[in-house]
C-alpha cells in the first residue's frame, strides 16, 4: 500500500468510528458551521489546529501559510478574513506562530530562496527591522529566532487591524478580538503574546474614519 492509500483508509476507519459513536454526526455538521475563531497559523505539519487545541471539526475556521503572515496583498488571506468576519461572524481572530519556524529561520539569513520566496520572506525581513535593535541585543542565535517568532506574530495582529474588514466590523459589530499566540514545537504548549481587544487603537494614519 502506498502512503497516499494508507491516508484514504484510515479516512474510513475515522468516519466509521465517529459514525458509530454519534450516529447524527456528520448529518448535524453538513448542515452549517458556526466557528467561533479564525485561525491564522503556520503550514508546518507539526503546528495543526485542531489538535493543540483539542477542538472538533467545525469549530475553528483556518487559514495557513508560511508563517503565519498578514499580507495585505493577499488576495487568498483576506477573501478569508473576510467570510470569517461578515458570516461566520467570528468573535476571536487568532494568528498563531511557533518557536523554530522554518520560515522565520529562513529571513533571517541572506539567502536567495528564488523570488516567490524572497518575496514572501521579505515581510519578515521588513519585521525584523522594525525590532531590529531589541533583537541584535540579544546574543544567543535561537533567542533572537524565537524573540522573532512572538513579534512576527505581534505584527501580523497589527496588520490585521489595520484592514477595513477589521476596522469595519469594530466600528459595528464590536467583534472580532485579536489575539497573537506562539506555539512550543518543545513542550506543546501556547503562549499569549499579544492581544488587541475590539476597537483598539493604532497608528491613527491606519485608522479609516468614513467606514
Ligand atoms: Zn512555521
Amino acid at each position: 500500500m502506498t502512503s497516499y492509500e494508507k491516508l484514504l483508509l484510515e479516512n474510513k476507519a475515522w468516519a466509521k468510528e465517529i459514525k458509530d459513536d454519534d450516529p447524527d454526526y456528520f448529518n448535524r455538521l453538513a448542515q452549517l458551521q458556526t466557528p467561533e475563531f479564525l485561525w491564522i497559523g503556520c503550514s508546518d505539519s507539526r503546528v495543526p489546529a485542531n489538535e493543540i487545541t483539542n477542538t472538533q471539526p467545525g469549530e475553528i475556521f483556518v487559514h495557513r501559510n508560511i508563517a503565519n503572515m498578514v499580507v495585505h496583498t493577499d488576495v487568498n488571506l483576506l477573501s478569508v478574513l473576510h467570510y470569517a468576519v461578515n458570516y461566520l461572524k467570528v468573535k476571536h481572530v487568532i494568528v498563531c506562530g511557533h518557536y523554530g519556524c522554518g520560515g522565520i529561520k529562513a529571513a533571517i539569513t541572506n539567502h536567495d530562496y528564488n523570488q516567490v520566496l524572497n518575496m514572501w520572506l521579505r515581510n519578515i525581513k521588513d519585521v525584523h527591522r522594525l525590532y531590529s535593535e531589541e533583537l541584535k541585543a540579544l546574543s544567543d542565535e535561537d533567542e533572537r529566532c524565537d524573540r522573532l517568532v512572538e513579534l512576527n506574530v505581534k505584527e501580523q495582529v497589527i496588520h490585521l487591524a489595520k484592514t477595513s474588514i477589521i476596522q469595519r466590523a469594530w466600528k459595528y459589530e464590536h467583534q472580532p478580538h485579536l489575539h497573537g499566540w506562539v506555539y512550543g514545537l518543545k513542550d506543546g504548549l501556547i503562549k499569549p503574546v499579544f492581544e488587541m481587544a475590539a476597537g483598539s487603537h493604532i497608528d491613527p494614519l491606519y485608522e479609516y474614519d468614513d467606514l
